[in-house]
């Protein structure tokens, strides 16, 4: 009797949440049901002349290497600082990195190859933006440059061919427009999501929230190191590549 009488009243309580989910399904048929008033996202103004989103962490603007490091010592920067307000790779002086470590982020970075750079293949004007120090979306100069298509100008190297080569002309200015979200790991160190990259290059989309397989390698394949949040880091290829950076800000996500 008294398992009758449970199975009743839990046969109710049943058919009265499967009611109220049938409810909250129905169609609404007054447009106040389908408004959402909160949480108001955030007001973000963006500068009218240096078009920078009001809470951007600015990481370069051209008078000072103050929120970066070299990654080889962690000593100061050894690359170049130009009067135009502008950076530039100092050969073999080795990669540079920002002192903060970054999660998932938008990156604004701007930067042009150099006419002087008469490489070919991989040695015409190559550098990098690595996200949390291992990820690597190509810099390069491939006017009239012919490379592997996985590690041309936009690729997330030796992964993924960009969509497009959107390269401005040798020594005028190319803006990337990155969108990162890092991988997740579990307690065993084991991946249990992917990062994800989307890249706008010169304002033409030419990563489509790409899941990153791992490391960027030279020579390899790519690894899953479990890892937390990160530096960003600037690539010293190490061939004279002259490739210079300027306007570099972040907003994290
Ligand atoms: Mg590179």
């Amino acid at each position: 009797m008294k398992k009758i009488i449970t199975t009743g009243i839990l046969s109710i309580l049943m058919f009265a949440s499967n009611q109220s989910i049938a409810l909250a399904q129905e169609e609404p048929t007054k447009p106040h049901e389908t408004e959402i008033w909160q949480p108001k996202p955030k007001v973000v103004t963006v500068d009218s002349e240096t078009k920078i989103p009001s809470d951007a962490i600015v990481l370069f603007d051209g008078t000072n290497f103050d929120k970066w490091i070299s990654s080889v010592d962690s000593t100061q920067v050894k690359w170049i600082l130009n009067d135009d307000g502008s950076m530039t790779v100092n050969n073999r002086t080795g990669d540079i990195q920002t002192k903060r470590n970054f999660g998932n982020i938008q990156l604004h970075i701007e930067w042009r190859s150099s006419p002087e750079n008469t490489g070919s293949n991989q040695s015409k004007s190559n550098s990098g933006i690595f996200l949390q120090n291992r990820y690597e979306v190509q810099v390069l100069d491939n006017n009239d440059n012919e490379t592997y298509v996985n590690g041309q100008v936009g690729s997330i190297y030796k992964q993924s061919i960009p969509l497009a080569n959107a390269s401005s002309k040798t020594g005028d200015w190319n803006v990337y427009d990155i969108i990162y979200h890092q991988p997740e790991f579990d307690s065993e160190g084991n991946k249990t999501k992917s990062a994800t990259i989307t890249v706008l290059h010169n304002g033409v989309l030419i990563q489509d929230n790409y899941e990153i397989k791992g490391t960027t390698e030279y020579i390899g394949w790519p690894k899953n190191m479990a890892h937390g949040d990160a530096p960003i880091k600037l690539q010293d290829h190490g061939d004279n590549s002259r490739v210079s950076y300027r306007n570099v800000w972040v907003r994290e996500l």
